[in-house]
């Protein structure tokens, strides 16, 4: 869990490389759709561009096709975030036989927020994230060469609607989870490497 630009997506490519989970970022699922050019796609991207949440009722009939069929430890990326795809995902899990190990939330200043989103470029080839700056105004990825871009929905003004739907919807979810022994928060607000040193030693400690 983490607000926009928190880093939900670089500390989730990390854990990719050391462990061997299936990572379902609900943000690239729909982003897919879209690229199909669907009709459901058509829909999701006036949602996105907006800045608001797509329906939960969507949300958890896609999720559920996708943990059904993994064999391995998930890491969701951007789901649950709202308090009814919470309870949706538990009671999904449970049908299942499959429970969550932990929830992570990793917690970001809100002055820091709106600059990393604007900043940030993802690469079309392999989805790596980076900032850029005026000291690093990359347009190409260092790791494949793969053309950066900017996600639509990460203008500044777009950045700050997400942030109150976030704050909104989202952040009840942590309720959800701070009672259940499963939840953990750890210092967004530092290096990539860092955060996911903190990661690591949470899943370390629940595996
Ligand atoms: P993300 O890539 O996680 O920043 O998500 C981008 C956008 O996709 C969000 O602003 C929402 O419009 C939509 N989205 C992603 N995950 C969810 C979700 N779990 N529930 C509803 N909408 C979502």
């Amino acid at each position: 869990m983490g607000c926009p630009g928190a880093g939900k997506g670089t500390q989730s490519a990390l854990l990719l490389k050391k462990f061997p989970f299936k990572h379902i970022s609900t943000g690239d699922v729909l982003r897919k759709e879209i690229a199909s050019k669907s009709e459901l796609g058509l829909q999701i991207s006036q949602i996105i561009n907006s800045g608001n949440l797509v329906p939960d009722e969507l949300m958890i009939a896609m999720l559920e096709k996708i943990v059904e069929s993994s064999e391995q430890g998930i890491i969701f990326d951007g789901f649950p975030r709202t308090v009814k795809q919470a309870e949706a995902l538990d009671e999904m899990l449970n049908r299942f036989h499959k429970e969550i190990s932990a929830v992570i939330m990793i917690d970001l200043p809100e002055e820091e927020v709106v600059d990393r989103i604007v900043s940030r470029r993802q690469c079309k080839a392999c989805g790596a994230i980076v900032r850029v700056n005026s000291k690093n105004p990359a347009t190409h990825c260092e790791a494949c060469g793969g053309e950066l871009f900017s996600r639509q929905d990460d203008t500044a003004e777009k950045a700050k609607h997400r942030l109150n739907v976030y704050y909104q919807d989202t952040l009840p979810v942590k309720q959800f989870y701070s009672n259940t022994g499963k939840y953990f928060v750890v210092n967004g607000n530092q290096t990539p490497e860092q955060v996911f040193g903190d990661i690591q030693k949470i899943i370390e400690a629940v595996k």
